[in-house]
């Protein structure tokens, strides 16, 4: 049986991708967690191995050991604002952590598939002529978040080049779903809406830039497109990743509201505004779309209804 290797396995889509990989796919799964990840996503059938993608050593003997035909590398520092203020440990996190997995594969399971997440924010500064997006758009990222990726998306290419390395590289818009840490904007109404209709809080919402447009795709859709990404795309070369609609952040409190029932006060919080805000991202996955044939499957709306149901299970 085929074997995947994914680092980033306790968090938001390594979790999804593990189960789309185990319950559609059929293949064995391993996971990287380290000491200290969150239990809450770990599940049946997934063989975790304890380890730190900046830890060269532990990735080395892991994929030695689980010799896996896939390794997907999705451990990141993923959240945009923590960039600011810790933007060492993102690099150190998204920057060696992606080229410790590189190396650790060139050396020990060069004829693995490694696909390396990059990220819309790569593009940053987009003007309003140049969405949708495509691969050949200028990198301008704005945060060191975004610099990360690029760096990332960049190594992952320079691997494929010079040793010719099955690498796959994924530059995914905005994704969202159940599970989706709270800190970001989608999960953070859902989560504020399910405490309103659960009488645990006061009805406001406080939010920061309502005017940003970005692109979403339920997270479930995003995981199936990375198993195309691996098995269908050429190595080397980045590929877009998103439905192609641009939707305001008032658009997502707009249907957040609709999908609870909820009525709620919106105040800004110009503390939640970023010093520098990507203004507008909307995908133009062509590329990625005549590859695969790859098109989003479920609607923004049951996004927003699962993720809402999400919140209010957990916090009943
Ligand atoms: P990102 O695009 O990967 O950073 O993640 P998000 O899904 O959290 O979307 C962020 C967008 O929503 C940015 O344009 C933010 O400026 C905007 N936004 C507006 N209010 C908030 C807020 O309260 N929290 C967060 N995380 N983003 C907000």
């Amino acid at each position: 049986m085929q074997k995947a290797l994914i680092t980033g396995v306790t968090a938001f889509v390594g979790s999804h991708l593990a189960d789309y990989l185990l319950d559609t796919v059929g293949i064995e799964v391993h996971g990287v967690r380290r000491p200290r990840s969150r239990i809450e996503f770990i599940r049946k059938g997934v063989q975790y191995h304890e380890g730190d993608v900046t830890d060269y050593a532990a990735m080395s003997r892991i994929i030695r050991k689980v010799e896996p035909d896939y390794i997907f590398h999705l451990a990141a520092q993923s959240f945009v604002p923590l960039s600011w203020q810790a933007p060492q440990a993102t690099l150190m996190t998204n920057v060696i952590g992606t080229l410790g997995v590189l190396e650790a594969a060139y050396r020990e399971r060069p004829e693995a598939v490694i696909h390396i997440a990059g990220s819309s924010e790569e593009y940053g500064l987009v003007y309003p002529e140049e969405c949708p997006i495509n691969e050949e758009q200028p990198l301008r990222p704005v945060s060191p978040y975004g610099v990360s990726k690029v760096s990332a998306d960049l190594l992952a290419q320079q691997y494929h080049h010079s040793y010719q390395m099955r690498v796959a590289i994924s530059r995914a818009f905005n994704h969202t779903g159940p599970r989706r840490g709270e800190e970001f904007v989608t999960s953070k109404i859902a989560k504020c809406l399910a405490e309103i209709k659960l009488g645990l809080s006061e009805p406001v919402l406080e939010l920061g830039n309502l005017e940003a447009v970005r692109d979403f795709t339920d997270v479930r859709d995003v995981v199936r497109a990375y198993w195309l990404l691996v098995n269908k795309c050429e190595y080397g070369r980045p590929y877009n990743i998103g439905s192609g609609i641009g939707r305001t952040i008032q658009e997502i409190v707009d249907r957040l509201l609709g999908v609870s029932g909820v009525e709620a006060e919106i105040r800004q919080d110009p503390a939640l505004m970023r010093p520098s805000d990507v203004p507008r991202l909307v995908c133009d996955s062509s590329r990625f779309r005549q590859a695969t044939g790859w098109a989003p499957e479920i609607d923004f709306t049951e996004t927003m209804k699962d993720l809402f149901e999400y919140w209010v299970e957990k916090l009943s």
